[in-house]
């Protein structure tokens, strides 16, 4: 019995650093979170709605309040303390695909900002699309496509997202994109620097699966599988 419990205190201590982590622990944090999501995805899609109350601009920040909560109620279970926060943002220089969804509601933000602001905004998304497409990146993310290898590939760019303010830190970052919600990082921030730009890991670990169900409910899967570069819809939208 004693062999037992020092097994599984090992194995939790373990779990405090993801870096350490082997793919066997990840996959079962994945699989729980996904288990997490199915028996709470009713509940979760109610309180979006109602939260939302019909309006469409309500549902989107709804929608991030309600897989934040839920987030943070899955790591709180799996004791995980996620050190993630506004103005560390080595992880912002990643692939950040959005759905339509997700991109109206940015636009709505994003024409809220001064014209210096956007005009700052489009003068960085367009260097960053001039990379992109120099190093043939794809615009569109499709099904078949490899995530990995494409991100792997963007992060040699060295491309900071055009959301980045001058100050360092995400413009948008209480309604960040989705994807940039799903990276977790819950060892501390440090070890994320210069690892992201080394490409020695991807983020495919961090991904809590908590918010999959509420935004198949709200994005259309086709929606979902053929999402846009983020630079590309600021340079050619803004
Ligand atoms: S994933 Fe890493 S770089 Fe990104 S906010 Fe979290 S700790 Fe910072
Ligand atoms: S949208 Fe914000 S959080 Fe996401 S990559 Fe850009 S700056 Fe970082």
């Amino acid at each position: 019995m004693a062999t037992m419990f020092n097994y599984f205190g090992k194995k939790d201590r373990l779990k405090k650093n993801v870096h350490d982590l082997n793919w066997i622990d990840l996959s079962d944090f994945i699989f729980e979170s996904g288990n997490y999501a199915m028996s709470h995805s009713v509940e979760m899609i109610a309180e979006v709605k109602r939260r939302a109350n019909g309006n469409p601009q309500k549902a989107y920040e709804s929608l991030l309040e309600v897989c934040d909560e839920k987030i943070d109620e899955f790591e709180s279970i799996e004791n995980r303390h996620c050190c993630c926060k506004r103005g560390c943002s080595y992880c912002c220089y990643q692939a950040i695909y959005l759905s339509q969804f997700e991109w109206k509601m940015l636009l709505y933000l994003i024409n809220r900002m001064t014209r210096n602001e956007r005009k700052a905004i489009k003068i960085k998304a367009e260097a960053n699309l001039e990379k992109i497409k120099s190093k043939n990146i794809p615009i569109k993310l499709t099904p078949f496509m490899d995530e990995t290898a494409n991100n792997k590939l963007y992060l040699k760019q060295n491309i900071p997202c055009p959301l980045l303010g001058e100050d360092g830190a995400c413009l948008v970052y209480r309604r960040r994109p989705l994807a940039c919600h799903s990276f977790r990082n819950y060892g501390i921030s440090s070890e994320c620097e210069g690892k992201i730009p080394q490409n020695s890991y991807t983020f495919d670990e961090y991904h809590p699966a908590v918010r999959l169900p509420i935004i198949m409910e709200f994005s259309n899967t086709n929606d979902m599988l053929n999402m846009n570069l983020l630079s590309y819809l600021l340079a050619e939208n803004l």
